[in-house]
């Protein structure tokens, strides 16, 4: 049997919803690391370009694409006194998969079964994805198996778009004044560095990039990343007794000093942070290996990266002709840091949570949103949910009433935002 909406606004959002995330995931966005400007690619500014149109239409005012390809818009509140709050959701889909061509397929009235894809041989097996099985008798999207959906973060796109053309068509429920923004580059950490808050002037704002439905975050991983470049000294192999030193076999040995059994990706999870080595290249001369460093603690942080610095030095040492240099930048921090001191932000989205019916569940997560560093920068920007899930893979999906939850929440939110007024 079809399973109810989480209210009655939802189902009625729900086919909007449906509508512009199949629209949507049509056009290519994918982010290029190999970013030269902004947006990183032509898909981007096409996107944005079809939702100015779209906003405008809807009625929205200012609706603007900026010259870094940040598209915004202004819908003007109805009470006077509250302050201005920000919707946001990102243009761009991860690079690690396929983007282009993708097709999606709606599954109605979801019977818990496997659902075998079309392309590719890929299947979504409920056994193996647990979030999957608690969907029956939702609608869901898929891909056709060979790309991602681009649910990430276009179901967090359409459920914007649903609820301020809901708030448009009903003047008469109380908001204050929304501004949308809809920013590039958020998957290759790009983004958010370029967001005018200034020009967009909100109190606060709101990303719609999570996942499962009813969960929110203020909380994210506090990030680096470590590059060790180690010099060696290369010889004509013929030649080289008692000369070469072998960058790469150097290499090889900090990699087996490293933890293999604790703070790896694999071996952690909830509230526990990692090395995690994404990239080995080497030759005899010269080689270098690439990490990400995570926590939610930045004091736990910087002992993680003190245990990998420490860790290549000493392999290292053991060679004298050789050299190591780490290279360690700062990534994002950890929202929460700045979250704490605007209690009002998301206790306003728990709220808007529960005037939908969910137990609002507060999921620290293991990445970074638009929101770590928009936080840091000024503009407290906690995360929502989106209802998609499997995200960066041909097994991405979405559930259509999980969506229509969301763009439910988006218009409690304001609702409640209206009633902070004077
Ligand atoms: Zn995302």
């Amino acid at each position: 049997m079809t399973a109810a909406f989480s209210s009655e606004l939802a189902e009625g959002l729900a086919d909007d919803v449906l509508d512009r995330l199949l629209r949507y995931v049509r056009i290519d966005t994918q982010s290029d690391r190999a970013y030269a400007q902004s947006p990183s690619t032509p898909g981007q500014l096409e996107l944005a370009r079809l939702l100015v149109g779209e906003l405008d239409a809807i009625g929205l005012e200012e609706a603007a694409i900026d010259g870094n390809g940040f598209a915004t818009a202004t819908l003007p509140g109805n009470v006077d006194g509250a302050p201005v709050i920000g919707f946001l959701a990102h243009l761009d889909t991860s690079p690690d998969e396929s983007g282009a061509g993708v097709e999606p397929l709606v599954h109605r009235d979801y019977d818990g079964g496997v659902i075998a894809l079309p392309r590719n041989g890929t299947v979504l097996d409920p056994e193996h994805m647990p979030e999957l099985t608690a969907k029956r008798g939702h609608d869901l999207v898929t891909t056709s198996g060979d790309t991602l959906l681009g649910a990430d973060d276009k179901a967090g796109i359409a459920e914007v778009m649903a609820a301020v053309a809901y708030l448009a068509a009903h003047p008469e429920v109380p908001r204050p004044t929304i501004r949308v923004c809809f920013s590039p580059d958020e998957e290759i950490g790009e983004g958010a560095k370029l967001f005018d808050i200034d020009a967009f002037g909100a109190a606060c704002a709101y990303t719609f990039d999570g996942s499962e439905a009813g969960e929110f975050t203020d909380e994210t991983f506090t990030a680096a990343g470590a590059d060790i470049v180690i010099h060696g000294v290369d010889v004509h192999p013929g030649m080289a007794t008692g000369k070469l030193v072998n960058a790469a076999r150097l290499a090889g040995r900090v990699l087996a000093a490293l933890p293999q059994d604790r703070l790896t990706p694999e071996s952690t999870a909830d509230r526990e942070g990692f090395i995690h080595v994404h990239s080995v290249e080497g030759t005899a001369g010269r080689a270098t290996i690439r990490t990400i460093v995570r926590d939610f603690d930045d004091d736990r942080l910087a002992e993680h990266v003190a245990l990998l610095v420490e860790t290549a030095e000493g392999v290292v040492a053991t060679e004298p002709r050789a050299r190591v240099a780490v290279d360690v930048k700062h990534q994002y921090p950890n929202m929460r840091t700045f979250l704490d001191a605007h209690p009002t932000v998301s206790a306003a989205a728990e709220e808007a949570l529960r005037r939908e019916g969910f137990e609002p569940r507060r999921v620290p997560i293991r990445g970074g949103t638009d929101g770590s560093i928009l936080s840091a920068r000024g503009l407290p920007t906690p995360n929502l949910f989106t209802g998609g899930h499997d995200y960066h893979s041909v097994r991405e999906w979405a559930s259509v009433h999980d969506m229509a939850s969301a763009a439910a929440v988006a218009v409690r939110l304001a609702g409640v935002w209206a009633e902070r007024s004077g």
